[in-house]
């Protein structure tokens, strides 16, 4: 370790925030980090001062000088004005893995899953969470789901990579690809492809829905688990409440530049000013923090100081059971217990060693690669209502004004319903009409076509809320099947 110091952010957010940042901080000097903080605001302060985004233009720069960051959960107020800040600083600063390690420290915290120990790796920047959402119609809204090839392989190549250095042995997969095929399908794929360049570790696969159900039942089993953002972000508070308590979660957000560390859980606004807060989750983002800037040594002090504390039955609140704890502590003497017993190790538990852990590869994805692009059609989404809500009579409309395009079908919330609908089928005032080249299917279609198309449909007074374009990527459709096509 050098004699340096090493420059970080810190931000003591909102709620417990102040609290439990002073307890983490005192423990890490008195461990002996060698640090050089900087202070930010974020938070709820910062959205009273009428900035939306809950962070100073000039809090920036710290963060791109330190590149390190260590937050206190903040309180996010509710109402559309404002932005989470958790996700921009996220998505602004590219950290695109959530790691969140979640353990289980039976006997002396209260678990149904006593052999708990995995560590879920959630993709951070993409999904549902690019917040790209959109009103087309009175009856419709919709979010778009944003899965990228750069952005799968980053996030798969980073839980294969944190296998390998942390001496894990498998590596599951969660996603719904038997619904969306083209999306998760692609970070499956994805996935399968990254998994031969690391035959030392296994690999398998759940579907999210069943996989969730395991990790809820049989955690014990899994190791790392790796998942798109909206998946992961469910799974992993359902996994950590299963340990005990949320207050004993931290977790790192990793981007190739930049770095945040956590607790997992929020500013408790009810225990707010009492001093009563567990640190634990802070704490451990901050043991997460100190290996991340090579200061492993102080990292393993910390967290074997802080077993042993926790295993002597010296618990706050939040994990106190009669049975199990010996002694209720509020904040402060949660803190003076784990400095009080550095150079221990848990007795039971099993004791931490970061000192001997390999470095790990920082993935980065490939670029740019060149698959044959082919428009061969466009869906067109329309927004109409008639009384009947017919979709024969918007199917004749529409064939009437195809030209040299030929009206596929029209599907209403994804379903068919023309040609050769249900009358059964419910319908929206939403209609994707799916055209092709007049001349057949997969026959390439010019702009020229579309926007001619586009133009008669104008003209015809209906109203084009959207379209997407059908591509053939290496003569393989880009686009889904309508349900019942
Ligand atoms: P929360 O995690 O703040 O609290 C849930 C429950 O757990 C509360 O009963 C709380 O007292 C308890 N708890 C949480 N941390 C604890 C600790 N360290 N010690 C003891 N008990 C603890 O969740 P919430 O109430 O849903 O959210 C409160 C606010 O936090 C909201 O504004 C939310 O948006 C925000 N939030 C912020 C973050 C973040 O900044 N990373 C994360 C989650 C929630």
């Amino acid at each position: 370790m050098s004699d340096q110091p090493t420059p970080i952010t810190i931000a003591k957010g909102d709620g417990i925030g102040p609290e439990i940042m002073d307890a983490t901080l005192r423990v890490l000097d008195a461990a002996g980090a060698k640090l050089a903080i900087e202070e930010i605001d974020v938070g709820f302060k910062v959205y009273e001062r009428g900035l939306s985004a809950g962070i100073e233009p000039e809090s920036w720069n710290s963060l791109r000088r330190t590149k390190v960051f260590l937050k206190s959960p903040i309180t996010t107020p509710s109402g559309s004005g404002f932005k989470s800040l958790n996700v921009t600083i996220r998505k602004s600063l590219g950290l695109y893995a959530n790691v969140r390690p979640t353990v289980a420290y039976y006997p002396y915290v209260r678990t149904l899953h006593p052999g708990m120990n995995l560590v879920i790796i959630r993709e951070n920047e993409e999904d549902l969470y690019a917040g790209i959402e959109h009103r087309q119609t009175q009856e419709v809204t919709q979010c778009l789901k944003l899965i990228t090839r750069p952005g799968s392989e980053k996030i798969v190549r980073y839980a294969f990579e944190y296998a390998r250095a942390n001496g894990r042995k498998r590596v599951t997969c969660m996603i719904k690809d038997n619904i969306m095929k083209i999306t998760d399908g692609l970070f499956y794929e994805t996935f399968a492809r990254i998994a031969e360049d690391y035959p030392d570790i296994e690999s398998d696969r759940l579907i999210i829905d069943i996989g969730t159900a395991r990790l809820a039942d049989t955690p014990a089993v899994f190791d790392v688990v790796v998942m798109p953002n909206l998946y992961g972000d469910i799974a992993s508070d359902v996994v950590t409440q299963l340990s005990g308590s949320v207050g004993l979660g931290g977790s790192a957000n990793i981007g190739e530049h930049v770095a945040m560390f956590e607790a997992i859980h929020g500013s408790a606004p009810d225990i707010a000013g009492k001093g009563i807060a567990n640190p634990s989750g802070l704490l451990l983002g901050a043991v997460m923090m100190l290996v991340h800037i090579g200061q492993a040594e102080v990292a393993e002090r910390v967290h074997n100081a802080w077993l042993k504390t926790l295993e002597d039955g010296i618990h706050t609140g939040d994990i106190y059971k009669d049975d199990t704890s010996r002694e209720r502590v509020d904040t402060d003497g949660f803190t003076n217990a784990v400095i009080a017993r550095f150079g221990e190790l848990p007795r039971k538990l099993n004791s931490v060693s970061y000192t001997g852990a390999q470095q790990m590869a920082m993935p980065s994805a490939k670029l740019n690669i060149a698959q044959d692009k082919t428009l061969v059609g466009v869906d067109i989404f329309l927004d109409w209502v008639e009384d009947s809500r017919n979709p024969d009579v918007i199917g004749k409309k529409l064939q009437d004004l195809a030209g040299d395009m030929s009206l596929q079908m029209i599907t209403n919330r994804g379903v068919k319903v023309f040609p050769d609908g249900l009358e059964e089928t419910f319908c929206t005032d939403h209609w994707r009409c799916r055209f092709v080249s007049a001349a057949g299917e997969g026959t390439t279609v010019s702009h020229q076509q579309v926007i001619g198309l586009l133009s008669r449909i104008a003209e015809a007074k209906l109203d084009f809320i959207k379209t997407e374009h059908l591509y053939f990527f290496d003569g393989k459709p880009g686009f889904s099947l309508g349900q019942g096509q």
